[in-house]
């Protein structure tokens, strides 16, 4: 089974802005209309990358950036195609009243994790305004996937990137399933020892994946091997700013490929490339089946 762990709902007129599209297009040869997803084509590109299921994410970021992909739009899609799409919800923890809509999105939309935005939100993670959205993740049962890493945005706080900002999180929730973006690219390394410290830790390939030279992803899924964290790290490529199709293809050649490899390196063994293809993303998703309490509901806003 073939899961890409890490793909965006929204459509370029109807939820994007115009600058955030050209700014998260310019460093490729996209146009910003690329960044439109729309289900027909996400299921055809699924389908000719031979993908089974994705994760496809909500992405708020109103305070900021006058636009959001709502929990709503991504339920929706999710719940035509419950066979294929696993939805995240988004929340901002500087609006109050997140962790209500945190819950509302899980226990009554139906989705099934939550997608953060730090340097896009302006806010670290470790922020003390997360914490009962955290508490909330984790009272629900559900994973947090956090942006981690560089991003094109202009707009963006760079202060926000490091994937280290995360290890008080970490310290704060050791019952909080977390998953860094983007194996933190480009501070891979510092990604890779920090899931080594702290068990509950995962992250995603995507873009890092998709861009970097297959020497380079290479070395650094050499080096999680070495820290005994690989079978944390789940395929990912943030679609649409990365093709499935050409994702996969690289993904099989760092499987099969004679060589020769850069020092320490080695092709992922089978049962190394199943997990990292789906399997370790099936087993999160599978234990991330919300708990449904009856306790008092939060108010929402
Ligand atoms: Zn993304």
């Amino acid at each position: 089974m073939i899961i890409d762990a890490h793909v965006h709902a929204g459509e370029y007129y109807r939820h994007y802005s115009a600058r955030f599209a050209q700014e998260m297009t310019a460093t490729t040869d996209r146009p910003p209309e690329a960044l439109s997803a729309p289900e027909e084509k996400l299921l055809a590109e699924m389908d000719a990358a031979g993908v089974d299921r994705v994760v496809l994410l909500a992405f708020d970021v109103r305070r900021v950036e006058g636009f959001s992909v709502p929990n709503e739009f991504v339920a929706e899609l999710c719940a035509r195609h419950p066979d294929r799409l696993t939805g995240f919800a988004s929340v901002d923890a500087g609006t109050p009243g997140a962790a209500g809509r945190l819950r509302h999105a899980v226990s009554g939309l139906g989705l099934r994790g939550l997608k953060t935005a730090p340097c896009y939100q302006h806010m670290s993670p470790a922020d003390r305004r997360w914490y009962d959205v955290y508490e909330t993740a984790e009272d629900l049962g559900i994973p947090v996937l956090i942006h981690t890493g560089y991003t094109p945005s202009r707009n963006a706080d760079p202060r926000y990137f490091s994937p280290l900002l995360v290890e008080q999180v970490a310290k704060d929730f050791p019952g909080l399933t977390v998953i860094l973006a983007h194996l933190g690219t480009p501070w891979t390394r510092q990604c890779v020892d920090l899931l080594a410290r702290y068990p509950r830790l995962y992250a995603d390939l995507s873009i890092f994946g998709s861009y970097q030279p297959p020497a380079t992803v290479a070395s650094a899924l050499a080096h999680a091997r070495d820290s005994g964290v690989l079978d944390r790290l789940m395929w990912a490529t943030d679609f649409p700013f990365a093709s499935m199709t050409e994702s996969v293809t690289r993904m099989a050649r760092l499987a099969e490929d004679p060589g020769p490899w850069p020092p320490g390196s080695a092709p992922l063994s089978p049962q190394e490339y199943r997990l990292l293809m789906g399997g370790t993303a099936r087993r999160l998703l599978a234990a991330a089946r919300p708990r449904h309490h009856h306790r008092p509901s939060e108010p929402m806003t």
